[in-house]
Parts: C-alpha cells; structure tokens; sequence
C-alpha cells in the first residue's frame, strides 16, 4: 500500500479523488498526516504500518474537512492533532447531535458513503497557535499555518526530508477551492498562503498535495505560479486557461467547483459593493 517518497516518508494515495496519506517514520514510531478516506485504505495503512514495526505515535489532520479529519480503529490512539483553528472549527461543526447525519447525507459522494467510518471523525487536539512544530519524536515537522481554502489550515515542511505536505494545494488535479463561507478577503487569503509556501519553495525537493500527483523540485514554482493563475483569473472573473478545469481535466466536475465560485464572488461583491 505505501510507497516511499523520501528517505522516512511514504504515501498512500486513495482511489477516492487522488487523497494522499502521509506516514512519517520517527524514532519510536509514526506519524500519520491526513490517514485517508476509505474504510479498507485505512486499514491497510495500518497494516503496512504495523509491518513497519512501528505504532502510530501521532495523527495530524491539515484542515477540518471531512476528507481530512477520519481515523481507523486499527490506527490505534495516538494523539490526532490540528491547529487550535482547525480543531475549534471542527467541534464547532460537530457539535450537533445530526452532523454526521449532515456530513453522509451531503458531503460523502453516495457511491461511497457506505465505506468511509465517521464514529472517528474529528477528534482532534487543537496545537496552540505559537507552537511551530508538531510534538513528537522525530524529524522536525514545521507547521505553516495559513487560511487559505479553510479555517486553520496547515501545511507541514518536514525540512531534513525535503517534503512540503501541502494539504488541499498546489494539486495537479484540484483547482484553487477558496474558502467562501465567512472570510472577509478569500483572495487575498490564497494568494497570502501561496506566498507563504514561496518563502519554503527553495526547501522542497518532494511536494505532496491532499489530491493529486506527488510533485519533484521543477513541479514547487510551476504549482504555485499555476494556482496564483487561477486565482487572479477567478478574482478578474476572466476564463482560466487552466488544464485542471475543461477538457482535459481529471475531474469532469471541476467546472462545475469553478462556475460556483465565480458565481459567490459575483455576489460577494455585490454585497459589498466593491469588487473581489
Ligand atoms: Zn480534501
């Protein structure tokens, strides 16, 4: 199931929308980034894990989507941790007794539903904003927290392996989702978390977003100029020449994320009465 991607550093990458997992070898065991989606995935990355010798020792989950927040009995009872945003958007959102119901009934792909486990969902231990790097027993991990696409999303840099964790960014296959349900400047926030991940670019040799294809060195500017593309067209409401968006694109819904987007700045700005 896992395959390496740097020395101490494998993937698993879900039939479900190209969601990569991120297993971190640390002295006395793992660390496992953003576990997966599908029931049976999960367990096999226990396994694999569990083959490796080593127990997950902690979970991190980069933003508090559904996607990003699920856990296996078989992963055990490692401390799952987000920044202190993403775990307090989470309890907030959970916080009814139906919102699971909420999340299978409108969230989960129905071809699906039935093999993605919510009784993990979500518990996640929020990290205090002035932490830098997650607790735990192994390579540094830097937490570059920013609030692009969701509230207290984090990417990590594991910097002696090289890795940038990207979280729901820089994908060959995903556009730029902005967060449009109670940010002030969702532009804004994007391009200011692409120009964080610019500052950490000359670092990254491996480059491994939530979605899509694991990228080298060459792919860091290539996905950032790519996105910020995006965005300035989204911003100007001009048509993106964007191959993740049209014929050619992975996902034959994308254009359909893009028209909704375009549509809720239109009426932000609206709103607002000023454009953006
Ligand atoms: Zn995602």
């Amino acid at each position: 199931m896992l395959r390496q991607v740097a020395e101490g550093v494998l993937i698993h990458e879900s039939e479900f929308c190209q969601s990569n997992a991120v297993v971190v070898q640390g002295r006395a065991g793992v660390l496992l980034i953003d576990p997966g989606v599908l029931g049976y995935e999960m367990a096999a990355v226990a396994n694999d894990v569990r083959e490796l010798g080593r127990p997950v020792v902690a979970g991190f989950s980069t933003h508090p989507h559904w996607d990003h927040l699920l856990w296996h009995a078989r992963l055990g009872e490692a401390p799952r941790y987000g920044t202190a945003r993403c775990a307090a958007t989470v309890r907030d959102r959970l916080s009814d007794a139906r919102a699971k119901v909420r999340i299978a009934e409108q969230l989960i792909p129905p071809d699906i539903a039935e093999q993605v486990p919510l009784d993990l969902l979500g518990l996640i231990t929020g990290l205090p904003a002035e932490m830098a790097q997650i607790p735990w027993d192994g390579p540094q991990v830097r937490i570059i927290e920013h609030q692009a696409h969701a509230p207290g999303h984090a990417a990590l840099l594991i910097e002696e392996r090289g890795v940038l964790v990207a979280g729901d960014m820089l994908s060959d296959v995903l556009i730029p989702m902005l967060d449009l349900n109670d940010t002030a400047d969702p532009i804004e926030d994007y391009l200011a978390a692409l120009r964080l991940f610019e500052s950490v670019a000359g670092d990254v040799d491996v480059l491994v977003p939530g979605h899509g294809s694991i990228g080298g060195a060459d792919q860091v500017h290539a996905r950032i100029d790519q996105d910020r593309a995006y965005v300035h067209a989204l911003r100007d409401a001009r048509v993106p020449s964007d191959p993740r968006v049209g014929p050619s694109a992975a996902f034959d819904w994308m254009s359909g994320v893009h028209e909704r987007q375009l549509q809720q700045l239109a009426r932000r700005s609206e709103r607002d009465g000023t454009p953006g």
